[in-house]
């Protein structure tokens, strides 16, 4: 709704990651009927009157998301991004970006050095567990996996590469690959990937509950929140039904 010179705001948006950090926020907002037509973007000063952010504490005990409630929240006409009810275009070209940047490149290729890490420090039956046929095998096939992922990813930055739903692939990819190697990583601690659970815990330098090697904590907790990975972003599933769209024509 406007009123004088303002869109005036109501509504509630979960899972908004950091927004406890920002000074401004944007929102795509409902200003007239159906989804082409009917969105606005805003930005939103975090600190207008109405604007309430409250925690969601997560899986692992940390506070990065949020949910924002907007009870009559102003924002000047000024601040609408681009054209009234053009929105959904906006926020679709975003989204291409937030999935192209959910391959994850840096983070998979620190989890994969990690895990060489855990599996060479690790012993296992005598041996480090690194040594072990199995379990190196199924280093190697992620390892095959996120180079392909690497080359998918510059394919789409590079002038002629990418196309439309090419992020949903590597959304699909890359959450997928952070979800396996995290999984791995726990796997590999063995007892010790169960129960040094908090990041935050060791990072504060509170006691932990048992001791154990200096690169276990905050194993689980990144394994159990990039359980999430599949979702944010928009769940796999719907990334799955665009592929099958533009590339499979179904
Ligand atoms: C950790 C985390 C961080 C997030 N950070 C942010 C953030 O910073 N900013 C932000 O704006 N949002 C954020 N989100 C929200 C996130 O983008 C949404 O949760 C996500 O896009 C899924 O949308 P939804 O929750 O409405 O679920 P839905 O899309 O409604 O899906 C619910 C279930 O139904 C299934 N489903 C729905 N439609 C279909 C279909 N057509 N075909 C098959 N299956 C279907 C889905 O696969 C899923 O299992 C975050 C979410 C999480 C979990």
């Amino acid at each position: 709704m406007i009123d004088g010179g303002d869109y005036v705001i109501n509504g509630r948006k979960i899972w908004t990651s950091a927004a406890h950090y920002a000074d401004l926020i944007f929102f795509l907002v409902r200003t007239g009927e159906g989804t082409r037509n009917g969105l606005s973007m805003l930005i939103v000063d975090a600190k207008s009157p109405g604007l309430a952010i409250r925690p969601i504490i997560d899986i692992r005990k940390e506070h990065s998301l949020n949910e924002v409630i907007l009870d009559d929240v102003r924002t000047p006409v000024a601040n609408r991004i681009g054209e009234e009810g053009k929105g959904w275009g906006y926020a679709k070209a975003l989204l291409e970006n937030e999935r192209a940047f959910a391959a994850e490149i840096p983070r998979n290729r620190n989890h994969l050095a990690t895990l060489r890490r855990i599996a060479a420090e690790t012993i296992r039956a005598g041996r480090p567990l690194i040594e072990d046929p199995l379990f190196s095998a199924q280093i190697a096939e992620l390892e095959v996996e996120f180079l392909a992922l690497e080359f998918m990813t510059l394919r789409a930055m590079s002038q002629t590469g990418g196309g439309p739903s090419f992020g949903s692939l590597l959304k699909v990819r890359g959450s997928e690959l952070v979800q396996r190697i995290t999984q791995l990583q726990v796997e590999a601690l063995g007892d010790c990937g169960a129960y040094l659970y908090s990041a935050e815990a060791h990072i504060a330098g509170e006691p932990q509950p048992a001791p154990g090697p200096d690169f276990a904590p905050g194993i689980w907790s990144e394994a159990m929140y990039r359980r999430a990975s599949s979702i944010y972003g928009g769940a796999n599933e719907i990334q799955r039904t665009l592929i099958a769209k533009q590339y499979l024509e179904l």
